[in-house]
């Protein structure tokens, strides 16, 4: 594995710096405090290719390796931790299952709207199906050439700017996993009902909703992958978008070092500044230890994946461990920032909020050491 960045991940990298920094960071916390990512900001990152990033050429995209989209992510969350997961969430687990599964016409009809303008989602958890999501009550049943979808969803990332949902319904009662099948649905369709976003703690620029699938008519031509699939479809894409939600994780935890190593600076505490105490020295090395562990994982996970080696476990791991970091980095930040990191006057207040979500979402802490386990104990101890 190579450690080092090749001149293209460079100068991807200082490409996505520069238009954060200019287009999106003046914006973040208004955001934030408005509770809406406009449509303008998507439609930027949309003209740089970054819609497209995990799409090879042919269908439009730009063809990046999952290295190079998990540093494009980490780079929107040192800004935006809201917009980087919508990014994330369409190019990860929202346009890839497409073109994974999809056939020739799929690919052809819904691609070249995904890499080009519009966000998509991904929707298999319910108000009873989160962790356990193979548990899904939503139902899809046979009719007349197609299905008919009912049912309700919980949680849908870019459910309100998505122009396809990826949603995973029940074709088969009986058969647990095995009868679930996935299906691309246009926003829009008679019976896809949109509820209000979810009033959140954090991540608030990034929409959030319920759907309610009331006879929601499906041609078979929108199913994704065979009858049964969907739930192999889902969990292959999940793999994927931990890599996503660890650069994202890595992202707010680097916004948060830079903010408590600039105020340790020059914040002043028994005539010397902050980091001149050894305690506060402590923490911020302990940070920077939690940032270099985490980045390591994710490009481990990514090599993998571009080396088309089994990745899941690694995955997991770089989720994992790179969410607990955030949360323990943005927690620490605030501590070094005293008083002044408990107002929204300093950001570290809204990467705390925005970074507690990364060890919930994609698959909870508790699940991804479950993932680890089982891998562990099914395939022996990595080497
Ligand atoms: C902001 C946000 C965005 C989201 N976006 C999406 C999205 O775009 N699409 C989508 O489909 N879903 C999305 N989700 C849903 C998310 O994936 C679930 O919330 C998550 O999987 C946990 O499910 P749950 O909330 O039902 O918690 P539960 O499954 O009820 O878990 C509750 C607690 O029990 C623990 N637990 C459960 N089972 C076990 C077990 N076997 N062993 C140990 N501990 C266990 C969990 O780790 C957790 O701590 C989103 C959630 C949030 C908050």
């Amino acid at each position: 594995m190579r450690y080092d960045l090749s001149d293209d991940q460079i100068l991807i990298r200082d490409t996505v710096r520069t238009l954060c920094r200019a287009e999106f960071a003046p914006h973040a916390e208004r955001w934030d405090r408005e509770a809406i990512v406009p449509r303008e900001a998507v439609a930027k990152l949309a003209e740089h290719g970054f819609l497209g990033m995990a799409i090879p050429e042919e269908w439009g995209g730009v063809g990046y390796d999952a290295r190079t989209v998990a540093l494009v992510i980490e780079e929107i969350a040192r800004v935006s931790a809201a917009l980087a997961i919508m990014v994330s969430v369409h190019n990860s687990v929202g346009a890839v299952p497409v073109l994974r599964y999809g056939t020739e016409e799929q690919k052809r009809r819904f691609l070249p709207r995904l890499v080009s303008k519009e966000l998509s989602a991904f929707s298999i958890s319910e108000p009873d199906a989160g962790s356990d999501a193979g548990h899904l009550h939503a139902t899809a049943v046979r009719k007349d050439g197609g299905y008919v979808l009912n049912g309700r969803k919980n949680w849908v990332t870019n459910g309100e700017q998505a122009g396809l949902y990826l949603i995973f319904a029940r074709t088969n009662k009986e058969i647990g996993n095995k009868g679930i099948s996935a299906f691309v649905v246009e926003s829009g369709a008679p019976g896809l009902i949109v509820g209000k976003a979810e009033d959140k703690m954090g991540l608030r620029g990034s929409d959030t909703v319920s759907l309610t699938l009331q006879d929601l008519e499906v041609p078979v031509e929108q199913r994704l992958g065979a009858e049964g699939d969907g739930f192999r479809i889902a969990l292959s894409a999940l793999d994927a978008g931990r890599i996503g939600v660890g650069a994202q994780s890595l992202g707010v935890a680097i916004a948060a070092f830079e903010e408590a190593v600039a105020y340790a600076q020059q914040r002043q505490a028994f005539g010397q500044p902050l980091a001149k105490i050894q305690a506060i020295q402590f923490k911020l090395a302990e940070m920077e230890r939690r940032i270099q562990c985490a980045r390591l994982l994710i490009q481990r996970a990514a090599w993998l994946k571009d080396a088309g080696r089994p990745f899941a476990r690694e995955a997991s791991m770089a989720k994992l461990y790179a969410s607990e970091a955030a949360t323990w980095i943005t927690h620490q930040a605030i501590q070094v920032h005293g008083g002044y990191g408990y107002v929204k006057e300093y950001a570290v207040e809204r990467y705390y909020r925005d970074a507690r979500v990364m060890e919930i979402y994609e698959g909870t802490s508790e699940i991804q050491r479950l993932v680890i386990a089982r891998s562990l104990l099914k395939d022996g101890v990595a080497v």
